[in-house]
Parts: C-alpha cells; structure tokens; sequence
C-alpha cells in the first residue's frame, strides 16, 4: 500500500491486541483496507503467550488456531507436600508464529519500523510526519502510565533452552514452589515444547519491579540441572513484567484519556486478568467481538471497548480482592501457602478462575474454611481498600 493512502482502519501497535483484531476483521470482512503500524520490526515482540482451554470457546479457538505452535492435554503443579495433575488442556502461541501468520495473511498491510507519534479519531502521524486518515484508528499500544492504579507485579525470565539429551517431562509445569521462596511468591514454570526444548522460567508475584537477569539465568540453569535437565544450549530469553492489579479506579482511568474517541484495545483497556496478568483470551474475544461491528468508525467503536473494559474491570472485582489479600495481607512466606491451597480446590474451580469466570460458590470456597492468612489483617485490606467501588 502506497504510504500515506487513506484505510478503512489503522492499528497502532502490532502487538497481540491488534494482531489478533486484524487477523479476525481480514477474516470475517476482507474487502477492508487495515494498516497496521508497528515501531519495530517485527510483530508481536518476543513472548510466548499460553492459555488454558477453557479459557477460550469454539469461536477463539479457530481465530487462535493458526498460531498455537504447542498444545498439551494435561499439566502439573508442585508444592511442598503437593503434586498434581490437572487434566486442563493448555496451549502456547509464539511472537515468532504470529508474525509468520500475520506477514503471510496481511504482509501488505504491515509498516514496520513505524513510531506513531499522534493518534487522533481519524488519523495518526508518524515520527517521520507521515501522516494516514481513517474512519477507525485503534490504539493498542500496551499498558499505559496511569496513576488510577496499585499494582502488584508478576516479573519473570524465560530461558528457551535445547538439552543435551531428550527427557520426559511431557507436560506443563504449571506452578513449580517447591524452590526457595525469595521476593514475594516464586516459582518454576515449564513449557516442554519437545522432547530437547524446554522454555523455563523463573516467575516472581512481586511488590517490586526490580529484575536482576543475570541472577535469575543462573537460577534457572540451577533448577534445570537440579532436574536432571543438561542445557546444551540457550535458544532465546524471555523476559516480563506484568501488572497485577490490587485496586483502582476504572472511571478515573477512563476520563484522564486525552482521546476519549479513540478506540483501545489489550492492556490499553484493561483487558486483562487481574491475577495472572494473561491478555490473550481477553484479546482474542474483543477480536471476534470487533469483527461483528458493522460501523466501524471510531467514535462507536471507542465507546464499545470503553464500556467492555468497564463491564470487565467491575465483573473482576473478586480478583482484585483476591490481589489485595495475596499482596498487602500474606506476609511473602504465607503466599506459598495461599498457591498450594487454591491448588488444593476441584479442577472445575480452578479453571474457572483462569477463565475469570469465578461464581458466587466459586468465591465463598476460596474465602472461607482456612485461608492462611492471619484473619485481621485480612479483614484491613478488605475493609479499607476494596475497591473505591467496585
Ligand atoms: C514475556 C511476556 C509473556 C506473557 N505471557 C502471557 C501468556 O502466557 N498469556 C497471556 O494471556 N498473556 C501473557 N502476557 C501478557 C499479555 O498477554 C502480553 O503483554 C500481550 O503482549 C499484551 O498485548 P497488547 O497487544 O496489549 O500489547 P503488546 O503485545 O505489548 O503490543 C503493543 C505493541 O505496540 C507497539 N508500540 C508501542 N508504542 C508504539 C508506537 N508509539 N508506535 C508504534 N508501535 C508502538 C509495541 O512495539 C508492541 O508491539 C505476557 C506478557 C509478557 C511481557
């Protein structure tokens, strides 16, 4: 596409949030002209996103589909005294596949290297003063600055490694808090996305930001070798931080938007469980959800996301809850505690809870019987900060 053509919809940022929009609008309306802008050079950046099945319904599935590079049936947790296998199926998607998928469905309308400087209603401009109009401009540039929340953090590092050898791990490792527990909740997670490939990552549910990578390397390597895992050689790093939120004020969020008619989508809008931090389910429905809306012009479509991220934040207030009592009311040793006992809970829980579906029954097991948290302290971070209002 000539630069500087006016399209039907301009997506800015080509992370997960707007990569799935364009692959589900490309797919339910193809006579669409999109462009989507990126200021790297490539799509998606470097993760590995996974999901549990019930995350997702029949519709999701065939958008996320083409990306999954890795599905497993099952998957395991380990804590002290506690192993189980969960017989929840779970699935990865790579940066790497999404940016093949995208490339060879929408490779004309892909500007890389695109650092958006002004996003309006019915254009943007680029750092080098291009400018692009279109009646639908959605911003999905990643989690914003904003002062409307308190934030607890979930930071890891990621070694893809190949071994030496093949092994038998043949399922996820979930949540591994068997090792020392240091900085807030710690634990293993593995991916065995082959027989001699294993993504390995050290996950910290952190009041600080702070990672320290070169400890972390280390750490992973220890555990690894501790399995009897040899590390031939490391394929690739993979590093987060992601927001865990323990309160906040949606509507505040909302009105400190200078574009109040500009769509957003992914962490832009919130669109997030509050308690691991996973977008792509949420992302994968506002897809479909957009590629359903026949007025595809800003203003309409800013309002829909906008009420959609309210309608999630107010449906999710018990994860916020559950945040606040992981976070400020454990002290960090009772927070293994807290993980091995929500382990402890029937599967049909447990995968609620990541499909952010808890129910009232659901919530009333997780809060009474023995949590172990001391009770008054407890009851201080209900009473006093839930949630301004929700
Ligand atoms: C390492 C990692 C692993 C994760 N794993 C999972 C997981 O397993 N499951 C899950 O559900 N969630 C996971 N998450 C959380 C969440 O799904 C991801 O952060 C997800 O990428 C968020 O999608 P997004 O589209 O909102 O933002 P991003 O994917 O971050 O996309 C934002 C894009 O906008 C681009 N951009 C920013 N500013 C500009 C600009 N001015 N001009 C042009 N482009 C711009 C960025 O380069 C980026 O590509 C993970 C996050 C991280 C960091």
């Amino acid at each position: 596409m000539p630069y500087g053509d006016k399209v039907d919809c301009i997506l800015v940022g080509g992370g997960l949030a707007n990569s799935l929009i364009a692959l589900a609008l490309h797919d339910a309306r193809p006579e669409l002209k999109l462009l989507i802008l990126e200021r790297s050079d490539r799509i998606g950046g470097n993760h590995t996103w996974s999901f549990h099945t019930p995350d997702t319904n029949a519709a999701t599935q065939r958008l996320l589909q083409a990306l999954i590079i890795k599905s497993w049936s099952s998957q395991e947790v380990f804590f002290p005294g506690n192993h189980r296998i969960l017989q929840t199926g779970y699935h990865s998607v790579s940066s790497a596949r999404l940016h093949d998928v995208m490339t060879a469905r929408l490779g004309s309308s892909l500007r890389f290297n695109a650092e958006v400087t002004s996003v309006a209603s019915d254009g943007v401009e680029l750092a080098d003063g291009t400018h692009f109009e279109a009646a639908c401009v959605i911003d999905s540039r990643g989690i914003s600055n904003s002062t409307a929340w308190e934030l607890g953090f979930q930071k890891f590092l990621g070694l893809e490694v190949e071994l030496e050898e093949p092994c038998e791990q043949e399922r996820p490792i979930i949540m591994d808090g068997t090792i020392p527990q240091v900085d807030g909740y710690r634990f293993m997670y593995t991916l065995p996305m082959s027989e001699r490939v294993l993504l390995i990552e050290d996950t910290y549910y952190s009041n600080g930001k702070e990672v320290q990578h070169g400890v972390l390397e280390k750490e992973v390597a220890d555990y690894a070798a501790d399995r009897g895992w040899k590390i031939a050689r490391i394929l690739r790093r993979e590093t987060g931080i992601l927001p865990i939120v323990l309160a906040g004020d949606i509507d505040a969020f909302w009105r400190s938007n200078p574009n109040p008619d500009v769509p957003c989508a992914g962490l832009r809008a919130v669109m997030f469980n509050p308690t691991t931090g996973y977008s792509l389910p949420d992302a994968a429905r506002v897809a479909l959800k957009l590629a359903g809306v026949r007025d595809l012009r800003s203003a309409p479509v800013a309002t829909l996301l906008r009420q959609h991220s309210i309608a999630l934040w107010h449906q999710r207030a018990f994860y916020r809850l559950l945040n606040r009592l992981l976070f400020i009311a454990a002290e960090p040793e009772e927070r293994l505690a807290v993980m091995s006992r929500f382990y402890k809970m029937p599967e049909s829980l447990i995968r609620r809870f990541y499909a952010s579906e808890v129910n009232y029954a659901d919530k009333t097991r997780l809060l009474v019987g023995k949590p172990p948290i001391n009770f008054f302290r407890a009851m201080g971070v209900v009473r006093e900060r839930f949630d301004m209002r929700s």
